[in-house]
């Protein structure tokens, strides 16, 4: 059975993996000329089933190998002394020490690396038409060629062509949380080891962390835009402009980090806003990943929800023995409420990270402060229905 995924990053490589074992043919377009090259993009997180998922394809050691080492959270607070977060000593409580936090270029290269040999990939390919017949489904490709395939699987992220293709445009599937995310690359010049130093003020986040294979660092900003906020996607000097205004008059390191945003060609900005349809498949074209439920950038467990979704919908097909309408059901009834329950904790993850008033503020620092005196049992109990325990709560098929 013939199947095209479009998007090759975290959702794509996984889903080709297991179909390729189940005994299906897929093939993959991404639209980047290349694969996404080790240390791209942001730090990004697995959570215990998408760990499980990865040990399943042999994968951990290698993940492990790659991992930020980010160990460390660093409170900086001006005029006042920063303190000290240990993330080894709270992980057993918040995770079951399975969590893993790497680049999500690493992640995607590790992952086509893990499927090149099988899997055909074109690179530098996209789609712009699908017309659905009873038995598959006409592609158009870029290119200009056409081709059929049995299923299409929309793979391609946040801004998803396939979903657009065949649910219609994107304005009104997103939802905003309230919240806006910029990253960029700058030099290490505060020379900071395996740790993440963060400065909160009220509305606002600001972030360094080390990428130690290429000894740069990653700029980080988390802020609540005074009101509704738009911009143009594809005007970057607007976008720095309107992050500027959100950070004016900020302490700390900021003016210096915003400089560098200036100069970071990898700067990105957005909203952060979920993705939210009633199904996520139509006839032979079903979405996974953030194309089909992305429940927030930095915030709602998004690579877990990814990993998690192309193996759930891998076994669903196979299960089917390639019926799409069973395996397409089957498939939303297992992770619906998974994507629910992550979609539910992004706003609580945001609200802590970016507290409204200067008591909120004050309260976390104190609450952070506490969390390693505190026996694990207590933290444990604590963080039951805390972000990392939902998004570690997903249980896989065997
Ligand atoms: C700034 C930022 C910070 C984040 N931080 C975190 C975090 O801390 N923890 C976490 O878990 N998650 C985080 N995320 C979210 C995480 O990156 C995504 O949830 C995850 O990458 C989803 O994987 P995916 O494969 O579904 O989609 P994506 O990783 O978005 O991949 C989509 C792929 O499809 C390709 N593509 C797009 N359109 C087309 C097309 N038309 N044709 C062909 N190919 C196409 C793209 O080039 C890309 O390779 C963050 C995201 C951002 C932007």
């Amino acid at each position: 059975m013939e199947v095209l995924i479009v998007g090759a990053s975290v959702a794509g490589p996984v889903l080709a993996y297991w179909l390729d074992r189940f005994g299906f043919t897929p093939t993959v377009v991404e639209r980047t000329p290349r694969p996404r090259l080790g240390l791209g993009g942001h730090a990004v997180d697995l959570f215990a089933p998408a760990t499980e998922v990865m040990d399943r394809m042999d994968l951990v050691p290698r993940l492990r190998a790659a991992s930020t080492e980010s160990t460390v959270l660093r409170y900086e607070r001006p005029g006042r002394p920063s303190f000290d977060l240990d993330l080894r000593e709270l992980s057993e409580a918040f995770a079951d020490g399975s969590h893993l936090e790497i680049m999500r270029g690493e992640l995607a290269e590790i992952l086509h690396d893990a499927t090149r040999d099988r899997i055909d990939y074109r690179f530098g390919a996209s789609i712009s038409g699908l017309t659905e017949h009873d038995d598959g489904v006409d592609v158009t490709f870029d290119s200009g060629e056409t081709r059929r395939f049995d299923l299409v699987i929309g793979a391609d992220g946040l801004h998803s062509t396939v979903r657009r293709l065949v649910f219609g445009p994107e304005q009104q599937l997103r939802h905003r949380l309230g919240g806006c995310l910029a990253v960029g690359t700058l030099p290490n010049y505060l020379d900071l080891p395996a740790l993440t130093v963060i400065y909160n003020s009220v509305d606002r986040l600001a972030a360094m962390y080390p990428v130690w294979q290429t000894g740069q660092a990653r700029a980080v900003f988390l802020f609540r835009p005074g009101g509704d906020i738009s911009f143009d996607h594809r005007d970057i000097d607007e976008q720095r402009r309107l992050l500027r205004a959100a950070y004016a008059g900020e302490g700390w390191e900021v003016p210096r980090l915003l400089d560098e945003m200036d100069r970071a060609d990898d700067f990105y900005l957005d909203t952060i806003d979920q993705i939210r349809l009633d199904s996520w498949s139509r006839g032979r074209v079903t979405l996974v990943g953030d194309a089909g439920y992305a429940p927030g950038p930095a915030v709602g467990g998004g690579t877990t929800l990814a990993v998690v979704g192309a193996y759930v919908l891998a076994r669903a097909l196979a299960e089917a023995g390639g019926a799409h309408e069973t395996a397409f059901a089957a498939y939303e009834e297992q992770l619906g409420d998974y994507v629910r329950r992550c979609r539910e904790v992004a706003p609580g993850v945001l609200r802590r990270g970016i507290p409204r008033s200067r008591a909120r503020l004050r309260f976390n620092e104190y609450a952070m402060r506490l969390l390693p005196r505190l026996p694990a049992g207590i933290v444990h109990r604590l963080m039951a229905d805390g972000a990392s325990n939902t998004l570690s709560s997903f249980t896989l098929p065997d």
